[in-house]
């Protein structure tokens, strides 16, 4: 058994901005499955929103409104508030500590419109802003190469939870197939999103939701996972992102009329209204027959931008549709479709990132989370681009401070190592041995199709139902599933297979949640109950694991300080 004061899973920008917090002053661990640089924090393009008074009218207050106006009344205020304070003074940390954002011609950080801000507060670094922090609090981890220990390419398998608080986690090494147990007063999620399940994603390989379903295996109940974004620009066919910065920097969406139809929909803000809102719309015009061809995509038009501004500000996206449709966007326009990008829901944790186990608010002792695995709620039903990297740095600190404070007076609780780990062999071993009819990668392929045509970014009680029958029989399918390799040194096929089962059960959180809410709010849109209801959902769903495997919903209410609800319009 390894003991360490904290253990930190993940390594993306809330993983590592905990760490820091923490290094030097308790025996800091960060476990990852992938090299913590690889983590899909560093794929984030467009940018990361603050307040920084660039612009003379710009506030605060008003990024602080503009989230809740954005996450559709389901944010919970108080957090949000917190996060969009936290964000200027966020910003000039990430500066300080190395970060190369773009300039301004007065030598400020540069900042961009995005969708559903009023002001343009996305600072960025090109389209590149993701690598450019992350690299940057890798760096600063390595510093305190003493005080962090790394276990990169180690396997998060369970969460050791008893009576209330968290005493450790099991792992497995990805190279050797290695078990272990590790030891720790403190543990703390940042494990990111699981944007995996669907067929067009932007997500990376590794956003499987495998710190949410630890979390709920160890009976904490999930919130809110039927709030999946589809981001409105990914590559047709492929689902990787072309960055809102294209439309932040004046790109058209085009259907197949050659019509700019954001007009029909969001007169205001046009291609810049929240992601929600021009997701449906995209849909709906390739529903009603309008998109290129009459083909499942549309177009978004960056040729009037000019070559100059497209090299400089978005030299990513111009290389990725290059190299996937070979589509150079200088002289052509790149077809696009939405693409699921997001997950709202998570880990329920209180402001300052300590999980919480029910309606009550009752505290998990010595288990946090932060990031996108986690749900505190600052995105409520839709998250606004640029807030989620803002929501990793500014509560990964806050969960660094918290954790900190805690781990200073907590001690280690007792850990049973051989039980433990002979429940992770158990896990591993049912894999290594079953009947072997089944393909993981057919199972994966139709979840994929059920969850896209049945839970994206229309759903409708009729499909949900479908969905809900399918992904019964795709369970049931999983426990013949193939896993040939049945050595241990780099078994990629059984951490697969471990992922692809945390997705299957994921999913059917996602279909429960959706099937349930009888109203549509943010990116959860019911064909059958099109509007919001807020006299019967203005609440949080709590999805908790019965002790048949089945799901139960719980509610609970929204924090509502400031804001009351009004109808959005942009
Ligand atoms: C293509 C793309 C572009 C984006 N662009 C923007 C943007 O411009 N602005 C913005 O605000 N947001 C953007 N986002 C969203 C934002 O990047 C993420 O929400 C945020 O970076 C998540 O950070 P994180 O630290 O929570 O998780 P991640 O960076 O996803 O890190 C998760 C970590 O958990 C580890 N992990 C997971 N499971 C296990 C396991 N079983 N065992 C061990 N380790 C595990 C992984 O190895 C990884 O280190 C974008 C997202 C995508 C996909």
């Amino acid at each position: 058994m390894i003991t360490h004061d904290v253990v930190i899973v993940g390594s993306g920008l809330a993983g590592l901005r905990a760490a820091i917090e923490m290094a030097g002053k308790v025996d800091v661990a960060v476990v990852s499955k992938v090299y913590p640089s690889r983590s899909h924090s560093g794929a984030a393009q467009g940018g990361v929103a603050a307040a920084m008074a660039n612009s003379s009218d710009d506030s605060v207050e008003s990024h602080f409104f503009d989230t809740v106006k954005g996450s559709d009344y389901l944010a919970d205020q108080d957090a949000a508030e917190i996060m969009t304070r936290d964000a200027p003074v966020t910003i000039t940390e990430m500066e300080r500590l190395g970060c190369v954002f773009s300039r301004d011609e007065k030598g400020r950080i540069a900042q961009r419109e995005f969708g559903g801000h009023s002001h343009p507060r996305a600072c960025y670094a090109a389209d590149r802003t993701g690598h450019a922090l992350l690299h940057t609090l890798f760096e600063q981890s390595m510093k305190h190469k003493a005080a962090v220990t790394y276990y990169s390419e180690w396997y998060l398998l369970s969460l050791i939870y008893e009576e209330g608080s968290a005493r450790g986690i099991t792992m497995m090494n990805i190279r050797t197939g290695e078990l272990e147990v590790v030891r720790a007063k403190t543990v703390l999620f940042g494990t990111g999103g699981y944007g995996r399940a669907f067929k067009i994603t932007s997500n990376a390989f590794a956003c499987t939701g495998d710190g949410v379903m630890t979390a709920y295996r160890a009976g904490i109940p999930l919130e809110d996972m039927e709030f999946v974004q589809f981001h409105p620009t990914g590559l047709y066919g492929q689902g990787i992102l072309m960055s809102e910065a294209a439309r932040g920097e004046g790109g058209y969406l085009v259907n197949g009329k050659g019509e700019r139809f954001m007009d029909k929909y969001a007169k205001s803000k046009m291609e810049l209204a929240p992601r929600d809102i021009v997701s449906r719309a995209e849909q709906t015009e390739i529903n009603e027959g309008r998109g290129i061809g009459g083909k499942d995509f549309v177009h978004i038009d960056l040729r009037h931008l000019g070559r100059e501004k497209i090299i400089e500000r978005l030299p990513q996206i111009r290389q990725l549709a290059i190299d996937f449709l070979g589509v150079d966007c200088i002289d052509k326009p790149i077809p696009i479709q939405p693409t699921a990008h997001y997950s709202m829901g998570g880990i329920p944790v209180d402001v300052d990132c300590q999980v919480i186990t029910d309606e009550k608010k009752t505290k998990a002792r010595g288990f946090f989370a932060a990031g996108e695995c986690s749900c505190v709620s600052v995105h409520g039903a839709n998250r606004l681009g640029t807030n989620s990297l803002l929501d990793a740095c500014v509560f990964g600190r806050r969960a660094g401070k918290a954790a900190l404070d805690y781990t200073l007076s907590a001690r280690h609780e007792s850990v049973n190592e051989a039980a433990e780990l002979g429940k992770a062999r158990k896990r591993l071993d049912a894999l290594l041995s079953t009947p072997e009819t089944e393909s993981a990668n057919d199972i994966r392929n139709e979840l994929k199709e059920t969850m896209s045509n049945h839970a994206g970014v229309y759903r409708g009680a009729e499909g949900l139902l479908v969905a809900k029958a399918a992904l019964k029989l795709l369970r049931e399918r999983f426990k013949s599933v193939r896993v040939t390799d049945k050595g241990k040194l780099f078994n990629t096929e059984l951490v697969e297979a471990l992922e692809l089962s945390n997705m299957l059960e994921y999913s059917e959180i996602i279909v429960e949640g959706a099937l349930a809410r009888r109203e549509s709010r943010g990116a959860h849109a019911r064909t059958d109950f099109p509007k919001r209801d807020d006299a019967n959902w203005l609440k949080h769903t709590l999805a908790r694991k019965n002790a048949d495997g089945s799901v139960s919903l719980g509610y609970k209410p929204v924090v509502i300080t400031k804001y009351q609800p009004e109808e959005r319009k942009y």
